[in-house]
């Protein structure tokens, strides 16, 4: 059996959670949407040290999110950002502030959040030399004059959110027998033990309709030894 036959699994995937490509936009809205989250890097220069700030508030677009929760489409996200010309690209760093809405994994009561985020990016250029010794999945690429922020955020965000989001850190979840939220209910919520202030006198009804039929065998029996 030749050993080369096997293909190298696992080796290219990094993060099973990095999304596979971006969504494609077919709509002029969809299209414009996407537009927004890109940068004309004509006016920054390529002189090393350049900078611009890049304060704004975009709409999330859609698709970034995992199962259980993620940014809703069209939610405001806002960038605070530095772009910084730099001999292989352009440096991007800052925060970003994105609202995430999901459903708590234990009570699927709804969750709302929202993240600030670090982010510190560097774009190659086009025909740098960081652009030729490294991988497309490794570092991010200026298209033409065009820094495209949001596979960044995308990444970002989603690398972040937690598999298994709980409305609070300590969600009890739901009781197995009824359905209901534990938080919402007593403490001592229960469906198969009688309550303890009444055991005493359930006891002593089983004890009296034994008396009364007889050799009728009673539910409470274990209390009815000693008569
Ligand atoms: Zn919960
Ligand atoms: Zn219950």
């Amino acid at each position: 059996m030749p050993a080369a036959s096997q293909p190298l699994s696992g080796a290219a995937s990094t993060d099973a959670r990095r999304p596979v490509g971006d969504p494609v936009a077919t709509t002029a809205a969809e299209k414009a949407a996407a537009k927004a989250w890109k940068v004309d890097l004509r006016e920054l220069g390529r002189r090393a040290g350049s900078m611009r700030e890049w304060e704004k508030t975009l709409a999330a677009l859609p698709g970034w999110g995992v199962e259980m929760i993620g940014v809703p489409e069209g939610a405001p996200v806002d960038l605070h950002l530095r772009l910084e010309s730099v001999m292989e690209g352009v440096l991007v760093s800052g925060t970003i502030d994105v609202p995430v809405t999901g459903q708590c994994a234990r009570c699927l009561e709804p969750v709302e959040d929202t993240f600030s985020l670090d982010v510190q990016e560097l774009y190659a250029y086009e025909g740098s030399t960081t652009e030729a010794t490294s991988g497309e999945d490794e570092v991010r690429r200026i298209d033409g004059e065009l820094l495209d922020l949001a596979p960044l955020v995308r990444d970002t965000v989603v690398l972040t959110l937690p598999l298994s989001p709980t409305c609070t850190p300590d969600c009890a979840g739901l009781c197995v027998d009824c359905g209901e939220r534990l938080d919402d209910l007593p403490a001592d919520h229960s469906h198969e033990v009688i309550d303890p202030r009444f055991a005493g006198l359930a006891a002593r009804f089983a004890d009296l309709n034994d008396d009364a039929d007889g050799a009728q065998p009673g539910s409470g029996s274990t209390d009815t030894e000693e008569n």
